[in-house]
């Protein structure tokens, strides 16, 4: 750190993305990507905007925009994109928390909200899960904050109704409520068809799960066009061009590839649920997941131990050092080939190999 540095800053423990390491082939199960690769079509037409680089991109992505007014079943002015979804909530942040405008999420949620707020220099209010890691609508009326709301909540995979969803936002007439739909379409229920009725809510999206683009860095957010003029004024005074000419690109085949994505989707959802069985099987304890991943827990090896035992025989999982936490992993859903090997890893672990 240089002295230049300021205070905020400096005191600032920056968020620490899920392991990415170069130094062997791992089983990777702990960032919650997509085993499959990005659809052909959306591959080519990312490639063909490769060849117009020397021009700036459209700030206002407006092909991508057209495609996805008619995907999502939503108007032009309803959408703003940006790069991955971590920078629509980081401009919600900037744009609707400040001092005296507080945020408020869940003790246990993406790990990206109390960073943002803190770099932001946004004060936040953290509400505790129930006992068995759920949201517990009642404690979100009326919460005098931003409310911030993974759902599927990360890392536990556990999902609010949109029923639930529409009561938050309802009690919270004086507040923006975000919705973080990362992992929605694994089974979620989205609060999209909400945007319509509510001048409050601002639904995110990412293309990086179920449309396997986690390193092309395309997010949506949803919301009234007042809250979405709002988000583009940040984003006009931070970055005009945050989506590449080629992510735009990529963004319109994924999207017009509906049967592939589709297909991914049937397959991560029978995946998930052979993968919760195992692990039932050999005796962990699965929250109930509507995501790509699943978190358990095992009564006798700890989250850490077993993340690093896995890691040992090159099964990436993610294991966080948080209270309430410490006894489980979270294990993104990948193939079948590749679910085989973590239980046989964990066979193995068990059988103290
Ligand atoms: N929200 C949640 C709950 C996430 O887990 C992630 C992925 N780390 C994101 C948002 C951001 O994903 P991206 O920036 O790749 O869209």
């Amino acid at each position: 750190m240089s002295k230049y540095l300021t205070e905020r800053l400096g005191t600032l423990e920056a968020y620490v993305p899920g392991e990415q390491p170069q130094d062997k082939k791992y089983v990777k199960l702990n960032t919650n990507e997509c085993p499959f690769p990005p659809s052909p079509f959306a591959s080519r037409l990312a490639r063909q905007a490769a060849a117009g680089l020397n021009l700036y991109c459209d700030p206002e992505c407006r092909t991508l925009t057209e495609v996805a007014a008619d995907a999502f079943g939503v108007r032009a002015d309803q959408m703003i994109f940006t790069n991955g979804s971590d920078e629509v909530l980081d401009f919600a942040f900037i744009a609707f928390c400040g001092e005296g405008a507080p945020a408020v999420f869940p003790d246990i949620t993406y790990g990206f909200y109390p960073v943002f707020a803190k770099k932001d220099g946004v004060p936040y209010r953290e509400i505790p899960l129930t006992a068995d890691y759920r949201v517990r609508v009642s404690d979100y009326i009326g919460a005098k904050g931003t409310i911030f709301l993974a759902n599927p909540n990360a890392p536990t995979g556990v999902a609010l109704t949109r029923t639930e969803i529409e009561e938050i936002v309802k009690g919270n007439p004086d507040n923006v409520v975000v919705v973080d739909e990362a992992y929605v379409d694994f089974g979620g229920e989205s609060a999209l068809p909400l945007i319509d009725r509510y001048d409050n809510l601002l639904v995110t999206r990412t293309f990086s799960k179920s449309y396997s683009f986690a390193g092309g860095r395309l997010g949506i957010g949803f919301a009234c066009p007042a809250l979405i003029s709002d988000l583009k004024k940040v984003k006009y005074s931070t970055n005009p061009y945050n989506v590449n000419s080629m992510t735009a690109a990529a963004g319109v085949g994924a999207l017009l590839d509906k049967e592939y994505f589709e297909s991914n989707i049937a397959a991560i959802r029978g995946n998930r649920a052979s993968l919760t069985a195992s692990l039932e099987a050999l005796g962990f304890d699965v929250l109930p997941s509507s995501a790509n991943f699943v978190f358990a827990k095992c009564s006798d090896i700890s989250g850490e131990i077993l993340y690093k035992k896995l890691k040992e025989k090159g099964v990436l999982v993610r294991y966080f050092d948080k209270e309430r936490i410490r006894a489980f992993v979270r294990i993104t859903v990948g193939t079948a080939e590749e679910i085989e090997a973590l239980i046989s890893a964990i066979n193995e672990i068990k059988e103290g190999k």
